[in-house]
Formats: C-alpha cells, structure tokens, sequence
C-alpha cells in the first residue's frame, strides 16, 4: 500500500521496533513496520540474546554432564559431543522465535514490508527491496530502530571464519582449540563460557583493569574468582596493539605494562562493544542531532529534534539491552497516540548468562560512595542458602545498598545461580521505590534461593536470621 499514508512507519523491526508496532497497533494507529532482513526480531533473537542463550544452556547441560553429574550419582558412560545438533538446536530455537514474531505481525495487523528503509525530509520512507525496486511510503510519525553494529578493530576485520563477531562466534563449526576474546564484556564471557564448556581453550584479553567494567567492585572480584577456577584464561589490564590473520588462525598481539606478548588462535572474537546503526538514515542531511557516539538524541519521550520523527532502541545508545529497546519503543508508541507516557531509566536490570549469573538494578557501591550519600548494605551469600546447597551451586551472593536515613533500595547486585529470575522481584521494589524492609518483611518460599534477597534485606537492616 505504497500510496496510503500510515499513522506510524517503524524502521527497524527488532525488539525495540516490532515492540513499538505491536504497541502502535494496539492504540488503533494504523502501522508499517519496515525490516531489511527476511525475519523479525534484529539482533536480539537472531544473533544475539536467543541463539546465545540456547547455547549457553546446551554447554551447561555438557559441562554438568562431564563435571557435575558424578557428585550426584549419575554415571553418563562415554560422554560425546554433537555440535552440529548443538547448532541446529539453537537455530531451530531462533526461527520458533521468528515465527512467532510473524504470528504477532499478523494478529496485529500490521503491514509489514521487507527491504530497507530510507527516511527523507517530510517523513516519506523510502523502500529499496530486495529485486532492487523501491516504493515510498508516506507515515505522520516514523520510529527510527536500526539498532547497533559490532565495533570493528582496524587491524581484525571481521571475516567471520576466524575473525569472528558475534554473528560468528555463534556458528562456529568446531571447537576451537584456543579463542582469543578480546574484550572482557557481557558478549565476550557469554560467548566465551559457551566455547570454554565445550572443550576450548578460552583467553579474554581486557583492556579496561577488570573484566565488566562498570559493575560492582565485589560482584567483579567473585566473577573474576569463579571464571578463573572454570578455566578462563583472563587477561585484565592488557591491550591488544596488532593482529593478522594467518593460514587457519589469527596471529594477535597484546601488550602489558609496557611488555609485548603475542598469541596464537585458531578463532578470535572481537567484541569491544557495539555502535549505533543509521542505515538510512542520513543524520547530516536530515538535520537529526546525534550524540558523541554517533547515537540519535532523543528526549524522555522518544522525540527527535525532528518534528514527528521518534528514535529507541541501540540506535539511541546508553544500556544496549533487548528489554530497555522495548520498554523505549511502548513509550515511543504511546507519546505518538498522545499519552503521557516517558522513559526513565531508574528500575532497568542488567544480566549477564554465564555461570554463575550475575544481575543488577540501580546504583553500584561506588557510585553511591560518590554521590555522597550514606548508605547500608547488606550481603547474604548462597553457600547459607538451603536450596543452592540442594543444587550444589552455592558460589555468589546477594548484595543490596539501601539509603542509610530512608531505608530506599539504591542498588542490587547478584551473582550466583538464576539471578536472571532473582533480579526481577527486586526490579520489582525498586519500580515502586521499595525499601530494604518491603523485601525483608516479605515472606519468601521455603526452600528457595529467593530467600537469599530476603536475607540479603533483612542484613542492610542488621536481621538476617541465617547468618
Ligand atoms: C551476542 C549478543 C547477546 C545479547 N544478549 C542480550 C541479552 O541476553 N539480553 C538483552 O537484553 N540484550 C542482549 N543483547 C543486546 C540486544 O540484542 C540489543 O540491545 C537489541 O537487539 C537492540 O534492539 P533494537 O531493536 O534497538 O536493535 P536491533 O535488534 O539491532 O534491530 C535493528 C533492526 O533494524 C533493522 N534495520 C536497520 N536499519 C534498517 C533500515 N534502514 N531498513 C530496514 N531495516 C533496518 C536491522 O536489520 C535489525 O533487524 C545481546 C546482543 C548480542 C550481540
């Protein structure tokens, strides 16, 4: 329907786009979602969250099966490794995914068109499709979610058969007999977990003097503890100045304190962090401010400086996360349909899947300490946790940070297992700006590693009962 004139055009129809539609759909306006790939869902569910986490749960299941299963008197005979089921498994889980998505598209009627998106002045959306035709189409609002790109190294270009990105790093044939990760982030211990568990040798190489920068000082030297003791080589405080690709492998060079090293890999994933995508989207021409980072400058509501033009999503920047793209894309949709909705940024956790899990919501240790104001913390660990020790997994802990005077929850900091689910009651609390005593107070079932939130509460007020 090239010629009709939509209430609202999304560009970009991953989570933070589809989102936007679905919820645009919902408030009677009528939609076009324009996605260039042949499946919805972007980074998220087709070379991120999704395969990495299918991934990340078979090489669990391995890795208990080798390590762990003996302890609970489970013999598995001769143990093999089928990796091509492995990989098949996780493509399977992303185009239930994806087939899904379209089931949504459909539900919601909204049309959806494939090729890619081109905003020019006066909100007309340019179409180039993949027969190489184009079609305009006319929208009184467009969504901009293009989302994000890896950041390349100049001298690693990513060739994804041993220079890998993400998208690689997700398919790779074999297991590698020694991966370089370069970058100490979420995606490279996430994805370097999956390889270590399958039998790789696994080196991270940061530059930054810890691995996940940015996270809570203890939280960071348990995790550094645990992935170390599993057998990840963790090269901190360390920059990699040179690399080459060679006849089956990677030649990468790294540099310490002033001494120079060099190391050989079969397979490198680089993964230094993602940049904002502008697929067409000529900023310079539109007259569309961007940040420092290249990322679309939008206000609490999702607004451009352009009139009519929203942004969400990685292509907005700050926390790069699936869950904050979508929570961007409701407001987008709601301002559109004149609600008075905004984005705040307070109550959104941030997970990372290895093993043990680590969570947060709010405000580091540190960046409390340096706000100024005083504070309470209380640290309940899972080795005193009655259901952690019935599953053997009683490395981490649960930290919070309460404000000293008004008891509000400031900070939540988890490692340990299933903190992905844990973190939620506490996102929870802090949603309705919660108190360490709400969660305290709150009777958690028995035996559950919920309780060791509940302990971790009762601890900033100096009651917890089981420690
Ligand atoms: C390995 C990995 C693991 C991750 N794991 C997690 C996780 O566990 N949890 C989490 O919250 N986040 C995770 N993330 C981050 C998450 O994937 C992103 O934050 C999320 O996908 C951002 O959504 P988005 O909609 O802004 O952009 P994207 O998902 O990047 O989607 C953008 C879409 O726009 C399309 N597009 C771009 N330009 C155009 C155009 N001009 N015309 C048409 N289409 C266009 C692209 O094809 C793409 O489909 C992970 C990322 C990676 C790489």
């Amino acid at each position: 329907m090239p010629d009709s004139v939509f209430d609202v055009c999304v560009i970009g129809g991953g989570p933070g786009g589809y989102v936007a539609a679905i919820r645009a759909a919902q408030l009677g306006l009528s939609t076009l979602l324009v996605e260039k790939d042949a499946t919805l869902g972007g980074t998220c569910v087709n070379v991120g969250c999704i395969p990495s986490k299918a991934l990340l749960t078979s090489s669990e299941h391995y890795e208990f099966a080798k390590t762990h299963a003996r302890e609970h008197g489970i013999g598995v005979g001769e143990l093999t490794l089928d990796l091509a089921t492995m990989l098949a498994r996780k493509t399977e889980v992303v185009a239930q995914n994806t087939r899904g998505l379209d089931f949504l598209m459909r539900k919601n009627k909204i049309t959806r068109v494939q090729g890619v998106g081109t905003l020019t002045q006066g909100n007309a959306v340019d179409v180039q499709l993949a027969d190489g035709t184009r079609e305009s189409y006319r929208a009184k609002s467009v969504i901009l979610a293009t989302g994000s790109v890896p950041v390349e190294l100049p001298f690693l270009t990513f060739d994804e058969e041993r220079v890998l990105s993400n998208v690689g790093a997700l398919s790779i044939p074999e297991v590698p007999k020694h991966l370089v990760v370069i970058g100490g982030g979420v995606i490279g211990l996430e994805l370097g977990s999956v390889w270590r568990r399958l039998g790789a040798r696994v080196t991270v190489v940061e530059l930054m003097p810890t691995i996940l920068p940015g996270n809570d000082a203890d939280v960071i030297k348990e995790a550094e503890k645990v992935f170390r003791k599993q057998g990840l080589e963790i090269r901190t405080g360390t920059k990699v100045t040179g690399g080459k690709r060679e006849a089956g492998g990677v030649h990468i060079e790294i540099e310490k304190d002033g001494a120079a090293e060099t190391l050989e890999a079969d397979y490198v994933l680089v993964a230094v962090g993602r940049k904002p995508a502008l697929l067409g989207v000529d900023a310079k021409a539109l007259g569309l401010a961007l940040g420092k980072r290249g990322e679309i400058v939008v206000d609490d509501q999702m607004r451009t400086n352009l009139p009519d033009v929203y942004a969400i999503g990685d292509a907005v920047g700050g926390m790069l996360l699936a869950h904050k793209a979508e929570e961007e894309g409701v407001v987008a949709a709601e301002v559109i349909a004149g609600k008075p909705a905004r984005m705040h940024y307070k109550s959104i956790p941030a997970i990372v899947y290895t093993w043990p899990e680590i969570a947060a919501v709010g405000l580091t240790e540190q960046q409390v300490k340096e706000s100024g104001r005083a504070y309470t913390t209380g640290k309940f660990p899972f080795s005193a946790n009655g259901r952690a020790r019935t599953a053997g997994e009683t490395a981490g802990f649960v930290k919070l940070i309460a404000d000293a005077k008004t008891d509000e929850l400031l900070g939540a900091h988890l490692i340990g297992p299933q903190v992905s689910e844990l973190v939620a009651e506490l996102v929870l609390a802090f949603e309705y700006d919660g108190s360490s005593e709400d969660v305290g107070i709150t009777v958690h079932g028995h035996p559950t590693l919920s309780e060791a939130v509940k302990e971790a509460a009762l601890g900033v007020l100096g009651r917890a009962i089981h420690i």
